[in-house]
């Protein structure tokens, strides 16, 4: 994949720079073919025709504290992102009070805790207090951070009261079922604001992230969806098909295998009581906690 590599870096690149990112004026697919052959492992730049907006990068983002053996670089960044903030409220259940902005953030304090505990990896909040964050900022934050697991922590919301457990979602452009398409709009709507799309970078672009780049990291994020499931089953209850696919801006960084984990439905009686309860996430914190080690177990091991 060094080819791939080469070339998202460059689309990357682009972004990062809050520039355009060119797109071959030929059809996708002869861009993508000339691209994997070794006389175009570096992309010329000049073969453009059509450029894609993409949004400036936001001002003044600093990235978050490393918690943990922060001074040593060979242990593992995890990047834990609580899921929505500031005007987001996310999902919400008002017969309990509880916000899923605020849910997220008491779990991945919980898991921070956790994993600091465990002592083996390092790790990082993308928002440690009320803060709204655009979903790339998020992403973008975890890779400026050069983060080897990035994990966005939320709460389900279903009109059935009946519908309960966690879900784990990785990426896919196409949604595994109707309810993952439905969960990728509700969670891909926190960009908009006012009717306004500010995270919109065009589908071209998103396509070829998705088709050239992703490869390994999707494939390492559904081995972590499996461990998570595998680890975490004794804490958290989980649903039936508990490993689902949508197409979800926060998990297309490119190279960071990302997973998405709907701890349980904040609309369920029975789930808000363990998503309220600090008792009830520290037992979710240990499960995902587990789940972080033995990922990281199993690629040392396999390195
Ligand atoms: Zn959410």
């Amino acid at each position: 994949m060094i080819f791939s590599g080469i070339l998202i870096s460059a689309l990357i690149g682009g972004m990062d720079a809050g520039s355009s990112v060119g797109i071959a004026p030929v059809s996708i697919g002869s861009f993508l073919s000339a691209s994997l052959s070794p006389a175009y492992a570096r992309p010329p730049r000049r073969m453009h025709s059509i450029t894609v907006p993409i949004p400036p990068p936001a001002k003044g983002v600093t990235l978050p504290r490393v918690y943990g053996p922060a001074e040593d670089p060979s242990r593992p960044l995890v990047v834990i992102d609580p899921g929505h903030g500031g005007h987001d409220p996310g999902a919400v259940n008002r017969d309990k009070g509880l916000r899923e902005k605020d849910v997220t953030l008491a779990l991945a304090l919980a898991i921070r805790d956790a994993l600091v505990a465990q002592g083996r990896v390092r790790v990082a909040l993308t928002r440690e207090g009320d803060t709204f964050l655009m979903l790339q900022e998020r992403a973008d934050m975890a890779r400026k951070m050069g983060a080897d697991l990035f994990l966005s922590i939320h709460a389900d919301a279903a009109d059935n009261p009946d519908a309960q457990g966690a879900t784990v979602y990785t990426l896919s452009e196409t949604a595994s079922d109707r309810e993952a398409a439905r969960l990728a709009a509700r969670e891909n709507s926190a960009n908009v604001v006012n009717g306004v799309d500010l995270g919109d970078q065009g589908n071209a672009v998103s396509s070829i992230l998705i088709d050239l780049a992703q490869r390994e990291a999707m494939e390492a994020s559904s081995g972590f969806a499996g461990l998570l499931y595998r680890e975490a089953s004794p804490f958290v209850r989980f649903r039936g098909r508990y490993h689902r696919f949508a197409s979800l801006i926060v998990l297309k960084a490119p190279d960071m295998p990302s997973a998405l984990f709907e701890a349980g439905y904040i609309t369920s009686a029975t789930d808000a009581v363990v998503l309220g309860a600090k008792e009830g996430r520290g037992r979710i914190a240990e499960g995902v906690a587990k789940a972080i080690d033995v990922y990281f177990a199993r690629r040392s091991a396999s390195n």
